[in-house]
């Protein structure tokens, strides 16, 4: 690895999106290539590679650490048995590729939350025998049939997540289509579809479920990581607040709503590299709660980089996002000692 410091404003980075799909799950994000045969001739490449261009971009762009995702992940095989399958062979893939890159790459376990029990035996697998750093799930899970949506506020999961605050480890709750059913919104209107819009206020309402179903009252120490600067949350989280405040509707907390999203969410700036929303975002949540990512290879890691080593904000508070709140986040104080250190 040649890493050019001078040329980096924030000399090293980690970026916790950076997805990877296996020949046995690719056609999950074929959806997902823009347009040409051959932009996702290139996408399909970037997503099945672990030893080349996403090294060269990582180097190119100062990112010394990814953490590696399933994404799309295995939440869209509604067959329970061949979703524990696929999960299972996906962490080992990326389990092998972490061992061949060992202080490049981390990963976040692909599970089977078709069935919450083998979830929490993956996960556990993962963390203690496999090193992995967390979890990455994309929204809702699919059971049994297709047009069916489990959300994870739901009381079949809460095994699931007392499981995550015992092994101590974040869930990054990342973006999903809506069902086919549930897209009367978009009719006629194709691009508000996708990253564009409909990833976001699907998973701005997931995240606003977890918060309002208490789930943080009963295990405290969650920690949820958002990607795309909290999917619109930052900008909205007050007006969510200060309605139900007005009219609870059935909503019971011990806190004020917005206290969880401040304690027990992280946001990450993949996919959204706009300055003016980065700001708002540490005005609402603080620099600390703020972790660099890029969202590769959907989105590009040299305009992620561009962008961030010009952000208007202070050096440090351009460090800590840069690296050191996930490094705290993450615990990798002792996992990453061998790497230099930041300047
Ligand atoms: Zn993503």
């Amino acid at each position: 690895m040649k890493f050019d410091i001078p040329r980096f404003k924030t000399p090293w980075k980690i970026s916790l999106e950076d997805h990877y799909q296996t020949p046995a799950t690719l056609e999950f994000a074929a959806k997902y290539a823009t347009g040409s045969r051959e932009a996702w001739q290139r996408l399909s490449s970037n997503l099945l590679d672990f030893t080349k261009q996403r090294l060269e971009q990582m180097d190119q762009t100062g990112v010394e650490l990814a953490i590696l995702s399933l994404a799309p992940g295995t939440e869209n095989i509604y067959d329970k048995r061949r979703s524990i399958e696929v999960a299972r062979r996906s962490n080992d893939a990326v389990a092998d590729a972490m061992r061949k890159n060992p202080d490049r790459f981390l990963s976040f376990a692909a599970l089977p939350l078709q069935d919450p029990e083998e979830a929490i035996k993956e996960l556990a697998r993962c963390v203690k025998e496999l090193g992995f750093v967390g979890a990455l799930i994309s929204g809702f899970s699919q059971i049994g049939e297709e047009d069916t949506s489990y959300y994870l506020d739901i009381p079949m999961f809460r095994q699931f997540w007392a499981e995550v605050e015992k092994l101590d480890v974040p869930v990054y709750l990342h973006p999903r289509e809506p069902l086919l059913s549930q897209q009367k919104p978009y009719e006629g209107h194709p691009w508000l579809l996708g990253a564009a819009w409909a990833f976001g206020v699907e998973t701005a309402t997931h995240a606003l479920r977890l918060i309002g179903s208490g789930l943080f009252d009963q295990y405290p120490g969650l920690r949820i990581i958002l990607g795309h600067l909290g999917e619109g949350l930052p900008f909205s989280i007050w007006r969510f607040e200060h309605r139900n405040e007005l009219d609870p509707r059935g909503m019971n907390l011990k806190k004020k709503a917005s206290v969880y999203f401040y304690e027990n969410f992280y946001v990450t700036t993949s996919g959204n590299f706009r300055t003016q929303a980065l700001i708002n975002t540490i005005l609402e949540m603080g620099a600390d709660r703020i972790l660099y990512s890029t969202d590769y290879p959907y989105e590009s890691m040299v305009e992620c980089e561009e962008w961030f080593r010009t952000v208007d904000i202070s050096l440090e508070d351009q460090i800590k996002i840069g690296r050191l709140n996930t490094r705290k986040l993450l615990k990798l104080e002792t996992r990453l000692a061998k790497l230099p250190k930041a300047a």
